[in-house]
């Protein structure tokens, strides 16, 4: 049977091209980067060129790329590495209740460490309150970290306005970009951020790889200890052909955006406008449809349970996602939906269809087809 993956938003398939640009790294070229013959220079070549494909796509300097081995290490790298090379300065943090588990589960560690952290409330769109995060501005506050796109309803937050309340109180903003890189436009320079994250298996490339910007003027405390890689911020031998799989994928991000993004809306929309002739007044569109990823869609079903249905869509061949997480047999609700303040009937139902440029109209009317029989 063939697998029909609407689920982009935990994973996407490598690129063939990218796969092509790696796969020298994995075989022929397998040089560590650090060693002084040719075999090893021709790894740091490949890892510069790759540094290159990222900064183009954030529009900042090479040098204010740092390779990581992914979202999460990104994620910490910023937050830890700011806060304890800042400390002096204050130990506030403001966050939001939004974050992936790899921002909150970070800050909760540094609360155990005596940091005081902030969780800002969302609106019932998912967009994060501009007034809120002004109030809970402290003297000691050192660092914002607010994600660019959520990575369960999508939404959007205003980056350039949060880049702006943070500088006017010389504070530091970082923003997990993990699921806005390659699904919208994101000018570092003109947005106005200090460090961003991002990871490679989220836009084509593998998983295990990720990068950080850091803008020149911040200071960070290493984490990984060890070796002098990356320009002494992160120790390790190189994922060579990881990195070059990343860069590739920001080259095509970079070069393909606005295609990219109208392929993708016009699945959503087309998604959106069947599911309301299928199933009309069954479900409900979590979070704002106006500053949303273009290949989002989060609904709840009336009278649904969202793991049942995932596993009927399963056997029919559609991988979807549902709105809690599962760890270790327990489901826990989504914090994202909580935050959104929407009934807990309608937590327990929610499903995640995230779309790629693989994606084709004949899917999404299987996948209604198949979700209207089942529920
Ligand atoms: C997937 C994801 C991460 C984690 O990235 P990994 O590379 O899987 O560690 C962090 N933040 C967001 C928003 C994500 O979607």
């Amino acid at each position: 049977m063939k697998v029909i993956y609407f689920d982009n938003s935990a994973t996407t398939r490598i690129k063939t091209e990218v796969l092509d640009e790696m796969i020298p790294f994995l075989t022929s070229e397998y040089g560590n980067a650090s060693s002084l013959y040719s075999l090893g220079r021709k790894s740091k070549q490949a890892i510069e060129k790759a540094r290159a494909q990222v900064a183009k796509l954030l529009n900042c300097d090479q040098d204010e790329i740092f390779f990581t081995a992914g979202g999460s290490e990104s994620d910490n790298l910023a937050i830890k590495g700011f806060v304890y090379e800042n400390k002096k300065r204050g130990n506030h943090i403001i966050t939001s209740k939004i974050e992936h588990p790899a921002i909150i589960e970070t800050c909760r560690s540094l609360e155990k460490e005596g940091f005081e952290i902030s969780y800002i409330d969302v609106d019932e769109s998912g967009i994060i309150k501009l007034e809120d995060l002004e109030k809970s501005i402290k003297p000691s506050t050192i660092l914002i970290s607010i994600m660019s796109a959520n990575n369960e309803i999508g939404t959007i937050q205003p980056l350039e306005k949060i880049a702006k309340i943070a500088h006017s109180y010389n504070i530091a903003f970082h923003t997990d970009a993990v699921q806005a890189i390659g699904n919208m436009p994101i000018d570092v320079k003109k947005i106005g951020i200090d460090m961003l994250s991002i990871s490679g298996h989220k836009l084509g490339a593998p998983k295990g790889i990720g990068a950080l910007y850091k803008k020149n003027e911040i200071k960070l405390k290493k984490i990984v200890d060890g070796g002098h890689q990356e320009k002494d911020m992160r120790a390790g031998t190189e994922n060579v052909a990881g990195i070059v799989g990343l860069g590739k994928a920001c080259e095509i991000a970079d070069r393909n955006m606005e295609k990219h993004i109208r392929n993708l809306k016009r699945l959503r929309d087309y998604c959106i406008i069947k599911l309301k002739k299928e199933i009309p007044n069954r479900f409900i569109i979590n979070g704002t449809l106006e500053e949303r990823l273009p290949g989002n869609v989060n609904i709840s079903i009336e009278g649904a349970n969202a793991s049942k249905l995932i596993y009927k869509l399963d056997e029919v061949g559609i991988c979807v996602s549902s709105g809690s997480a599962c760890s270790s047999g327990n489901t826990f609700p989504s914090h994202v939906l909580k935050a959104i303040k929407i009934p807990q009937k309608y937590i327990d139902s929610a499903i995640r269809i995230t779309f790629s440029e693989n994606n084709t109209f004949e899917e999404i009317d299987y996948f209604i087809n198949n979700l209207k029989k089942i529920i």
